[in-house]
């Protein structure tokens, strides 16, 4: 996990403690988190006009100013869970807006982080394949910033197509990829050259976890992605020397050496562990 998913964790029950609380949408992107705080009694809501307690937590995603107005307006005290690698995003995006720059996020158009970046904005646009840049208007000066959890290769790659589609245009990009994402995404793909088989450990609806899916596919032919040790199919490992295990950084730890415990099993044999940071790889002993 994550610092920004775990301390936004940690801020949720310490503030559960104190007293009735309602997070505005998933605190993180992970069936069994969510399931654990909702066992403490902490709410979620979709809208801040469902809000039933006096006190509402933002998400590790950030939202906008606009919406942290309107929902002071309403008498509710907010908590911010946002995570500050958000906040630098924000601040990028501001310093963008303010010298003159007509925005450009690389990521998910309606994720909660980028709907939370772009909220403030008059004009702007979200692009996250090359058929999305080839549709955008020209404008003099043109910033571009990321969700943080978008593989930092593909925004440099829409970053040089921007700047090769308005070459009279004055392109500036702010690298808004989050420090773990990118060591993650980066360890995945050694990784995944190594393995025979890839397990990636993570909720299907968390962005980080999708992409490690489809950066690992690039590199390894099977490539399967779980939320636990349930999804893990024995068949999947027929023939597999190495298996490769990661996870997205909204994934507890216990979920991941669940995963780990029922791969060992499934492949049936001992395997010699070679220690990683954020990963483990398994050779099958000759
Ligand atoms: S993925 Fe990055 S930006 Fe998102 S919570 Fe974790 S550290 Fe923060």
């Amino acid at each position: 996990m994550c610092f920004g998913v775990r301390d936004a964790i940690a801020l949720a029950v310490e503030q559960a403690e104190a007293g009735p609380l309602t997070i505005l949408g998933d605190l993180v992107h992970n069936p069994t988190v969510l399931g654990a705080l909702e066992a403490k009694g902490i709410a979620v809501a979709r809208d801040v006009g469902e809000v039933k307690t006096p006190t509402l937590m933002v998400t590790a995603h950030g939202t906008s100013e606009r919406s942290l107005a309107r929902t002071r307006a309403l008498g509710l005290r907010v908590v911010e869970a946002t995570c500050p690698l958000v906040h630098v995003a924000h601040r990028a995006v501001a310093a963008l807006r303010r010298d003159g720059y007509h925005v450009v996020i690389v990521g998910q158009r309606d994720h909660v982080e980028v709907r939370g970046l772009t909220d403030d904005l008059d004009g702007f646009d979200v692009v996250l394949e090359e058929d999305d840049v080839l549709a955008l208007e020209e404008h003099p000066r043109i910033g571009v910033a990321a969700q943080t959890t978008q593989p930092v290769e593909r925004v440099r790659h829409l970053v040089a197509l921007i700047r090769r589609r308005f070459p009279q245009s004055d392109v500036r990009f702010l690298d808004t990829v989050c420090k773990p994402t990118k060591e993650r995404q980066s360890a995945a793909v050694e990784m995944a050259r190594q393995a025979d088989v890839v397990i990636v450990v993570g909720g299907r609806s968390s962005n980080n976890t999708r992409e490690l899916v489809r950066s690992c596919a690039q590199y390894c032919a099977r490539v399967h992605h779980v939320q636990t040790d349930a999804d893990v199919r024995p068949e999947w490992f027929d023939a597999a020397n190495v298996v490769g295990l990661t996870a997205g950084t909204s994934t507890p730890d216990d979920v991941i050496d669940r995963v780990e415990s029922r791969i060992r099993l499934c492949a049936d044999a001992p395997f010699e562990a070679l220690p990683r940071s954020d990963q483990a790889t398994w050779r099958r002993p000759t």
